[in-house]
């Protein structure tokens, strides 16, 4: 249960600001997540970032030694694309920023999508991606597992590596190298509450634990009677040693993570029996940590994770760092005034507001246009408003169970966005483009980069001169679901918002094609999104945060799949197509 707090939705930046003044001689707020107060000279800029929720990670470790700022999103929710450009642009000292995080779609696509912008403006970004869970995927496809509390050796690594005066491509290359040398396991004994909700993401019977932990409140991968916490250690040091890369001995660097509502003693009544088995097996346990470092709310649970260490890796393992909640040996910070400013105040919203410079004159008729755009957006608001809940539950179920609080941030954030380029009489390309801008800015996570993204190819489609004809709007949904495929690399079946997305618009352009006036051929496209969301049910997760869950998904409906066909049946009746239905239920 979270017990504090002021507005639920502001959990995490509440918590952030309060952070970075309690430790304001370390860290400093600014728009998109904090950076270190003291740069003493130009060095590589290592920046992890993620949802928020974890803490220590991913603000609370950032500090000299380790890394130079963390990218904070919303509570388990990637953070967007801006905010990462944001914080690389404040952190940067002109040796090139490195941003690093765990293998999870959203992070991937919105720190892809700002890698790109950032080269775009000349800087120099690569992206080193943790996935230490052995229990997400199979040897062999270990580009698919997750990252979790393994994270925290890859930013240890790179930050000490960074500081010693490393270049570019040498802390790149050791992150690699770090990433590709740690394994994690972990086990959960009961799930996490949201901050402001009643109940927790997933509940397991009295007496049993999921194997498999995810550190987003996603239940375990299986579920199996709790055994004592010998058992419990024997199973994660098994585990992770199933995949050591030699049978010799070993040197390794370990944490036992505490996922935030197991108590550092329970932790230590584990170690006494994980660490003799490690050394029974030939691992020399090096400055090992057992704690809380990367926790996921009030979860309970634990994970073991191993890097594997060569010279260089013990090395950069071993060397002093100091941040707020975790140091080593003894750093000094010079005395010289911090680099940004210590102001306590929130700092404003990462800005997404396209100037008035750049906007295309629009004509008469794209004006209109975007008036109705806007009461569209308007009508997906309140319907997305009134399922909030109802989606999140559907993501709980193998995902994190933000689906329905990141599409009701986003879609707030482009009617604010819409509301704005109308009043400075834009078209309907510049209004749809910036209310994409601004969802994908507010949202973060999965759906929300690929909303944000689409709604601009929207935009970009329908242009700020036409008229919105039959085709264009076809057109348009085409558009739409190239961005999605283009950004998420996903395919039919997949179980995703592909599944509705695709049958829409092919259902769409069949009608028109054959003939049919726009609103039959809509009734019948909002339709075939209806059932094509119904049928993920059937399916099981091919990408996505879901995936390792596969099986727990199995019955329930694909979130994202779920949301869309309410959001196309908004557009449906704010046009007045006729024949759309007039109730939205999920
Ligand atoms: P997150 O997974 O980051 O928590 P949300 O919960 O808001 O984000 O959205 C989850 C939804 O995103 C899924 O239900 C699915 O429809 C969609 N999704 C996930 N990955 C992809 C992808 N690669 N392509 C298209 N849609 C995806
Ligand atoms: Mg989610």
């Amino acid at each position: 249960m979270t017990y504090l707090y002021d507005d639920p939705a502001a959990f995490a930046e509440d918590a952030l600001a309060g952070l970075c003044d309690a430790y304001a001689h370390l860290l400093v707020q600014v728009p998109g997540g904090v950076v270190r107060a003291h740069r003493d000279a130009p060095k590589v800029a290592v920046l992890y970032g993620g949802g928020s929720g974890h803490y220590p990670a991913f603000a609370g470790v950032v500090g000299p030694g380790m890394g130079d700022g963390a990218v904070c999103g919303n509570i388990f929710t990637s953070p967007s694309t801006d905010q990462a450009v944001s914080v690389a642009n404040v952190a940067t000292t002109g040796q090139g920023v490195i941003f690093s995080y765990g293998n999870y779609a959203g992070d991937v696509m919105n720190f892809g999508l700002a890698t790109d912008r950032l080269r775009a403006e000349g800087m120099q970004v690569e992206n080193v991606i943790v996935t230490d869970d052995v229990a997400s995927a199979p040897v062999g496809q270990e580009d698919k597992r997750r990252g979790i509390a393994g994270d925290f050796c890859v930013y240890k690594v790179m930050g000490a590596a960074a500081e010693r005066g490393d270049d570019f491509d040498q802390v790149v290359a050791l992150g690699r190298r770090a990433n590709q040398a740690t394994r994690t396991m972990g086990v959960a004994f009961a799930g996490c509450t949201l901050p402001g909700a009643s109940a927790p993401l997933f509940s397991l019977p009295a007496g049993e634990m999921g194997l498999g932990l995810g550190i987003h409140g996603e239940p375990g991968l299986a579920d199996v009677p709790l055994p004592r916490a010998a058992a419990v250690a024997r199973v994660l040091v098994e585990r992770v040693l199933a995949e050591r890369p030699d049978p010799g001995p070993l040197r390794a660097a370990v944490i036992l993570n505490g996922l935030g509502a197991t108590k550092y003693e329970e932790l230590f009544v584990l170690w006494r029996t994980a660490a003799p088995l490690l050394r029974k097996a030939g691992v020399q346990v090096v400055a090992p940590e057992v704690g809380e470092i990367i926790t996921s709310l009030d979860m309970a649970g634990v994970s073991l994770t191993l890097m594997y260490l060569d010279d260089e890796l013990e090395q950069l393992w071993l060397a002093p760092a100091l941040t707020p909640a975790w140091t080593r040996g003894a750093v000094r910070i010079t005395d010289t005034e911090p680099t940004a400013t210590t102001d306590h105040q929130r700092p404003q919203e990462v800005s997404t507001q396209v100037t008035a410079e750049l906007r295309t004159a629009a004509s008469a008729e794209s004006r209109q246009a975007a008036a109705v755009a806007l009461h569209f957006l308007q009508t997906a608001q309140a319907v997305l408003h009134g399922a909030e809940t109802e989606l999140g539950r559907l993501d709980a179920v193998a995902g994190d169970g933000d689906h329905g609080r990141g599409m009701v941030r986003g879609c707030d954030a482009a009617v604010t966005a819409a509301q704005d380029a109308l009043e400075q009489e834009c078209g309907v390309g510049d209004l749809l483009s910036a209310a994409g801008d601004g969802w994908a800015s507010r949202a973060g996570g999965t759906s929300g980069v690929l909303w944000g993204a689409g709604l601009r190819a929207v935009g970009e489609r329908l242009g700020d001169q036409d008229g919105v004809s039959d085709l264009a709007l076809a057109d348009a949904a085409d558009a739409f679901v190239r961005r999605l495929q283009a950004l998420g690399k996903a395919k039919l079946g997949d179980k995703t918002m592909l599944d509705a997305a695709v049958p829409f618009v092919q259902a769409l352009r069949a009608g028109l094609a054959g003939g049919q006036s726009l609103g039959g051929a809509y009734s019948e496209a909002a339709t075939k999104a209806r059932k094509g969301a119904a049928s993920t049910a059937e399916l099981t997760p091919r990408v996505g945060r879901a995936r390792p869950l596969a099986a727990k998904s199995l019955g329930t409906p694909d979130p994202g799949a779920t949301s869309f066909p309410l959001i196309v049946e908004a557009l449906g009746r704010s046009v007045d197509l006729g024949a759309v239905p007039d109730k939205m239920e999920i």
